[in-house]
């Protein structure tokens, strides 16, 4: 029987153990934590966002974009939801989101492992990859923190640098897969806040509108949604969309970017200035504040007003029409200047690692044969909504049927 040895028993290495052990292979997991599956147990707020209807290989970036297609079709959303199933987990779709219908990510952390378990996968806590060598006579000698194994073949599932503390995600594989002739490529923290050095920005608490963020310096980018402003810079889905972007073209030309807010992002020009008209008309003899008030939280037209110079309390009048018209033009436009992004700690997952170039399509390694990586380890990161899972789910799959030689 051919023996599998998996390092990290996340969501991508306990889907490729679980693959690879129904395929009849005796499969080892080695997990550095104390429990498999820890992520797992943090993801969507605690409540697991699986995967996600709207899905195609355009919501990642990856070294090879052209084989994210392929991988998708051998394993994407329905095998995903048939998968959970296989393991008990109910799910349901919150617009196109998947989630499992306990609204608890333990939920597939737990069936997770019990599968692991009823299948009879060795699975073993507390140990450490240290290091992979191939043998002459096929195979490869696996040394952990607890000793040394042998397998027919590796899955390395160690993860990426993304995450708190406690999920142990501390980039560990990639020198292993450096020192294995893979290539990997540069790691920034993707899916995360961005940060500002402006000090008029509102609220350590926060401030919520729905916004179009603009970044010029790269090619443009936009995202739509709901932009959280705080005292030290902005987040939310939309700025985390674009985070891993930036993270890259901030770490590479050791700059700032600037992001440009437009608080009315569904407005077309013409909606636009209908909309100042009716404010302006409703004006006169109120304060500035008290118009921004009808258009904004208060905290951001206050930031707005003080940008512009402009005392909150100024009643408006006739000679302060104009005035009132570039505060209101504004909205389309606030700048917030982007300095860095948060750590790797506070990030969802890893943008670069291990070079898909030296991957084969069943993500083995070109340069040593018999060694496959999978999930985050690997130089692919998705946009936030259930994608990265995803990925570690079709990874896993991908390289446990291979490994099994299946
Ligand atoms: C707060 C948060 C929320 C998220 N929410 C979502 C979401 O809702 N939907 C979504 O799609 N994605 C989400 N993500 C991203 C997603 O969790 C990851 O992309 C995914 O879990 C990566 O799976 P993985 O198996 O590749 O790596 P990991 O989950 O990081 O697993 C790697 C495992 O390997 C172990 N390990 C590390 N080094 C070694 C070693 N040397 N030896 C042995 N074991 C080792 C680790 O302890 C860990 O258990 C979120 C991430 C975070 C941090």
């Amino acid at each position: 029987m051919i023996t599998i040895l998996i390092a990290g028993a996340g969501a991508s290495g306990m889907c490729a153990a679980i693959t690879a052990a129904r395929q009849g292979a005796h499969v080892i997991l080695l997990e550095k934590n104390d429990i498999a599956g820890k992520k797992i147990s943090m993801t969507g707020n605690g409540r697991c966002n699986i995967t996600n209807e709207a899905m195609s290989a355009s919501c990642y970036n990856l070294s090879a974009q052209g084989k994210m297609e392929g991988w998708l079709q051998r394993f994407g959303v329905a095998k995903t939801l048939e998968f959970m199933k296989s393991l008990g987990v109910v799910t349901q779709s919150e617009e196109g989101y998947i989630y499992p219908i306990s609204g608890q990510a333990v939920t597939v952390q737990n069936a997770m492992i019990d599968e692991v378990v009823r299948l009879g996968v060795e699975y073993i806590t507390g140990q450490q990859l240290k290091k992979i060598t191939p043998v002459d006579d096929g195979g490869f000698e696996v040394k952990t923190t607890g000793g040394l194994y042998k397998a027919d073949k590796v899955i390395i599932a160690t993860g990426g640098l993304s995450g708190p503390k406690s999920t142990m995600s501390t980039g560990d594989s990639y020198y292993i897969a450096k020192s294995l002739g893979m290539n990997v490529t540069k790691t920034y923290p993707a899916l995360v806040s961005l940060l500002s050095d402006d000090k008029d920005l509102p609220s350590k608490y926060g401030v919520r509108m729905m916004a179009g963020i603009r970044i010029k310096e790269i090619e443009d980018l936009y995202e739509y949604g709901e932009v959280q402003i705080t005292s030290k810079g902005i987040s939310g889905i939309p700025v985390l969309q674009l985070s891993g972007r930036v993270a890259q073209y901030m770490a590479d030309n050791k700059g700032t970017v600037t992001a440009f807010l437009d608080f009315f992002p569904t407005y077309s020009d013409d909606d636009f200035t209908n909309m100042k008209k009716d404010i302006i008309e409703v004006s006169r003899g109120k304060t500035y504040i008290q118009v921004l008030d009808g258009i904004s939280n208060h905290l951001i037209g206050l930031m707005i007003l003080s940008r512009l110079g402009i005392k909150e309390d100024t009643v408006i009048d006739a000679n302060s029409i104009d005035d009132l018209e570039r505060v209101i033009d504004n909205y389309r436009n606030v700048r917030i200047n982007i300095v860095a992004t948060s750590d790797y700690a506070s990030s969802q997952v890893t943008k670069g690692g291990v070079d898909l170039n030296d991957l084969t399509d069943d993500l083995e390694s070109v340069h040593t044969p018999g060694v496959y990586v999978v999930g985050e380890l690997a130089d692919v990161d998705g946009r936030c909504g259930g994608y990265n899972l995803q990925w570690a789910f079709t990874s896993g799959y991908i390289a446990g049927m291979a490994a099994a030689g299946r």
